[in-house]
């Protein structure tokens, strides 16, 4: 063990090494200092286990050689224990501040009390190493916490993308296939895959929003809505699987409810979607009833019904969790065990709860309430924009900037029957080559695109060509980062691939030119 004693009293240091090598053994290293410039010599050249220091000294004091060797951590790179003068105990807390680790009055020094002092000096410095790698440790671990993280948030957009766009693809061709001449088989065919196509989607969004909650990005669009046609729109395709099965399905939404609401009617769609989709999916005979009712503090109540099979109290514990299923049913192989996850967490993320009542055998009810305050009806669709021409005939050009090809063709081909012109260009770069040569109305811009992306080039055309007319962009993930980042670089408005021709005929239709 090496110790440095810094003391400029030749007596204290003697009497110090004295009891070192009393209670230590006579194979200990002693290096002794008179000053601190001394000591700090020494401790260039060597490592020591203790330093033992005294405080007072003529021009100087021990202080400024613990602010000496303090590492930028604020750490002694060593064991020190101060040696003070009695009554000095002032001065001894002051340098344990300063991150001694123990101290000792001269007038008490023998050599019990020394060996004492220096041990629990060492225990202490150990102790503080210890910490401080732990903490480093830490600290490392959360970096690449932070990194995973990040690494996870990116795999999740660019999976969402990746996923959804040849899926949106997919029910663009298939829209177009039925508008053309099909014998009864093959519109049977077609019927059969689109529904095939609609709940892979939904499957694909239900495996994306988990990974979204599980990377804590989980996000909400609030945007003005006409509940009531909203629900009567997410019902729709769900009239069809129930007339199938014979059952009735049946919504109930008072009268006097006021329709216009400010909230995330995707999600709810989606909620709902699922909700009434289980409750067709496990019931047999009877009825699904969907129940909207107003509630305090803006909170709307929707409960879904069903008169089906029921779910065991032992069940019912479990359903919430991710790709839990009851062993009794599902014959139909379209569950994910995914659905009511997806429900709990988009209803978490809507500022609500999602309940259930449930006796086998009779039937379920599934209940959650959500804040949707009422708004006044807003005065156009798109209030982005202003109001000036748009006759629903009047010829607007259109240019579409998609690097996807299928995608690209089945809008062409939507909006060409829609009566728009249409220019179509494959990346950034060919869009802002067009809008040189072209007169355009709006652009429906991708945003994922090689060469120039739909972000910088809506910031060319914003910044360096000044034009002002709308940029809607065109994106697979519909989330409120990537509607941020849309909307910072000077885009107007996002549509969610996929879009059928009617929603995107509306949607151009309501557009107000400036
Ligand atoms: P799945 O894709 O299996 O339907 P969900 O997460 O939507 O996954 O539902 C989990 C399980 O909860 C289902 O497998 C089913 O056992 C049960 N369940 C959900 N809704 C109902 C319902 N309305 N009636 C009976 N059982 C239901």
């Amino acid at each position: 063990m090496k110790f440095l004693i810094v003391d400029d009293s030749y007596d204290d240091r003697l009497v110090t090494r004295r009891y070192l090598s009393q209670e230590f053994g006579q194979n200990i290293d002693i290096k002794q200092a008179c000053a601190p410039d001394e000591a700090l010599e020494l401790l260039a050249q060597e490592t020591f286990d203790c330093i033992l220091l005294d405080l007072h000294y003529g021009s100087s004091n021990g202080y400024s050689l613990l602010e000496s060797i303090k590492g930028k951590d604020g750490e002694l790179p060593t064991a020190v224990v101060v040696m003070t003068g009695s009554g000095s105990e002032e001065a001894a807390v002051s340098s344990l501040k300063l991150g001694a680790h123990d101290y000792i009055t001269k007038s008490s020094l023998n050599g019990a009390v020394l060996r004492k002092v220096v041990e629990y000096a060492l225990n202490c410095y150990n102790l503080r190493q210890e910490l401080k790698t732990r903490q480093e440790d830490l600290e490392r671990i959360n970096q690449e916490l932070n990194h995973k993280d990040k690494l996870k948030t990116n795999f999740v957009a660019s999976a969402s993308h990746e996923l959804r766009t040849p899926v949106a693809a997919m029910l663009g061709l298939l829209e177009m296939l039925e508008g053309t001449e099909l014998d009864a088989q093959q519109s049977q065919l077609v019927t059969d895959l689109r529904a095939c196509s609609d709940s892979l989607l939904l499957t694909v969004d239900d495996i994306i929003d988990l990974a979204r909650v599980e990377a804590g990005i989980m996000e909400t669009r609030p945007y003005p809505f006409h509940l009531v046609d909203e629900i009567q729109e997410s019902l729709r395709p769900l009239r069809v699987l129930a007339r199938d099965k014979k059952l009735i399905l049946e919504s109930h939404i008072p009268d006097e409810m006021s329709p216009w609401r400010m909230g995330d009617r995707r999600r709810i769609r989606q909620i709902l979607n699922n909700l009434v989709g289980n409750a067709i999916k496990y019931t047999e005979r009877g009825r699904v009833d969907v129940k909207v009712e107003e509630s305090n503090n803006n909170h709307v109540i929707f409960s879904v019904s069903d008169t089906g099979i029921g779910i065991s109290e032992k069940d019912r514990k479990r359903i919430f969790e991710p790709f839990f299923q009851a062993d009794q049913h599902d014959e139909t192989g379209k569950s994910s065990g995914l659905g009511l996850t997806t429900c709990v967490n988009l209803i978490k993320a809507l500022n609500g709860e999602l309940t259930v009542e449930s006796e086998p055998g009779e039937g379920s009810t599934f209940q959650f309430s959500i804040p949707l305050p009422s708004i006044q009806p807003p005065a156009v669709k798109c209030p982005d924009f202003v109001k000036k021409k748009a006759n629903k005939n009047e010829h607007l050009h259109v240019l579409l900037a998609e690097d996807n090809t299928i995608i690209s063709n089945v809008l062409q081909a939507q909006l060409e029957k829609a009566n728009y012109t249409v220019y179509v260009a494959h990346d950034g770069a060919e869009a802002l080559e067009i809008l040189k040569r072209e007169h355009v109305d709006v652009i429906l811009m991708d945003c994922q695109m090689p060469n120039v992306d739909g972000y910088e080039a809506t910031r060319i055309i914003r910044q360096e060509l000044e034009l002002k007319l709308p940029v809607i962009a065109l994106t697979a993930d519909a989330f409120q980062s990537q509607r941020e980042r849309c909307l910072e670089c000077g885009m107007d408005d996002i549509l969610v691939k996929p879009l059928s021709a009617n929603e995107l005929d509306e949607y151009l239709t309501n557009i107000r030119l400036k």
